[in-house]
């Protein structure tokens, strides 16, 4: 997906990554501007899918042609994240602006839409900041170690590369930020909602060390589209656990089962 396409198809574009949808075309997205996230109605609709039950997780692979890749991928996400070699590049250089708050609850998370204009500079490559969701518990484990809950940074760059940046939340201190995200949330799944009069800063939510684990996977949910560049931050942040117990209210599990390693390296990057 090009920027321009970006720029002149922005809620094609966010929806499209709302629904962690991904086509690799900019036409397509083009084509349907109105493709809404998961859980609302929508026209050439993807097909239902849950994490528990007959739609569950272990038979996303089944429910449909274009979800194959979540049975048969060799590069699937989440994993369980245990690394087999240390580098201390590439850094990660966010650039991320202050955004207005457009919040949506899309049947499968709560799911923040961002303004364009925040990026992640990873090796000279600009990726954008598109949104930023919520999983519970963690998707990826790290050294067999699932956390509370999971939040996903999703980018992508002027080619259409993914870059998702995972940061692990355990019930400690209340997380001031979060609970201005809770306050808004959506009950139902529905259309975004934009607050009036509300600005957010992302960065604020991620941790100070940017030691991080690198590996390549998927989208975590169908169509478990692979070539997803992820990083994952090694130490967590900390919300309050009745933040947690609040987005469990919610979304009670929302997060797939770890995938096979197969013959994927995992690298333990400590770059300041
Ligand atoms: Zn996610």
């Amino acid at each position: 997906m090009r920027v321009s396409r970006l720029l002149l198809y922005p809620m094609a574009a966010v929806a499209a990554a709302a629904s962690l949808a991904f086509f690799p075309g900019a036409s397509r997205a083009a084509d349907k501007p109105k493709a809404e996230a998961h859980g609302a109605p929508a026209a050439g609709h993807a097909p239902h899918w849950e994490y528990k039950g007959e739609a569950g997780a272990e038979n996303w692979g089944k429910l449909a042609e274009e979800f194959a890749t979540c049975r048969t991928g060799a590069k699937q996400s989440p994993i369980n994240i245990i690394s087999s070699a240390t580098a201390t590049q590439p850094r990660l250089d966010f650039r991320y602006q202050p955004s207005s708050l457009r919040i949506v609850n899309n049947g499968h998370t709560i799911q923040v839409n961002y303004d364009p204009g925040s990026t992640l500079v990873i090796d000279s490559q600009v990726y954008q900041l598109l949104q930023f969701h919520f999983h519970t518990p963690s998707e990826h484990m790290l050294q067999g170690k699932a956390y509370d809950m999971e939040a996903h940074f999703v980018h992508r760059n002027a080619e259409g590369k993914l870059a998702v940046v995972g940061v692990m939340l355990k019930a400690g201190a209340d997380n001031g930020f979060v609970n201005t995200l809770w306050a808004n949330m959506p009950k139902a799944a529905g259309p975004e909602k934009v607050v009036d009069g509300v600005t957010i800063d992302a960065q604020v939510l991620l941790p100070e060390r940017r030691t991080y684990f690198l590996y390549s996977g998927s989208l975590t949910t169908p169509p478990c589209s692979e070539e997803v560049r992820w990083q994952v931050f090694q130490d967590p942040i900390e919300v309050s656990a009745g933040q947690v117990a609040a987005f469990k209210q919610l979304f009670p599990m929302n997060a797939r089962p770890v995938q096979p390693l197969k013959s994927r390296a995992v690298t333990a990057v400590s770059a300041r």
